[in-house]
This record gives C-alpha cells, sequence and structure tokens, in this order.
C-alpha cells in the first residue's frame, strides 16, 4: 500500500498518509487540502526556504528553477 509523506503548505504539518487513487489529502492539523508531496515538488508558502538556486534565487540566464550549469 502506498504511503506518502506529505507537507502542509499552510501549517507546515508533516504527516504521512495511505493514499488510493486519486484520494485528496488534507492535512490532520488544519484540514488544509493544501499539501504537497514530499518527495515531489515543494510548496514554498509556509515552509523553510528552498535549495539554495530555486524560486526566488531561480537562474536568469536559463528557464530552469535549479539549475548548476550555467554560472
Ligand atoms: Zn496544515
Amino acid at each position: 500500500m502506498p504511503i506518502y509523506e506529505y507537507t502542509c503548505c499552510r501549517c507546515s504539518k508533516d504527516f504521512e498518509k495511505l493514499v488510493f487513487g486519486n484520494q485528496e489529502v488534507s492535512c490532520p492539523k488544519c484540514s488544509s487540502k493544501e499539501v504537497k508531496k514530499k518527495f515531489s515538488v515543494f510548496c514554498t508558502a509556509g515552509t523553510e526556504r528552498p535549495l539554495a538556486g530555486t524560486a526566488s534565487s531561480g537562474c536568469t540566464s536559463c528557464s530552469k528553477t535549479s539549475c548548476s550549469s550555467c554560472r
């Protein structure tokens, strides 16, 4: 059974959830559905700063958000 780790975008709570199919996941703490799977894309709201080179400090000379080759 697939258990995924999520982070809530609203209250930054980390939690694990069994997910079946396209079931919606909501935060057990604040019931927000703005949650992100930890293994895929991180949300930037309410969480710690993303890794260096992403988001606001993203590279301007290429379209990637994380580049290590062009500077
Ligand atoms: Zn929450």
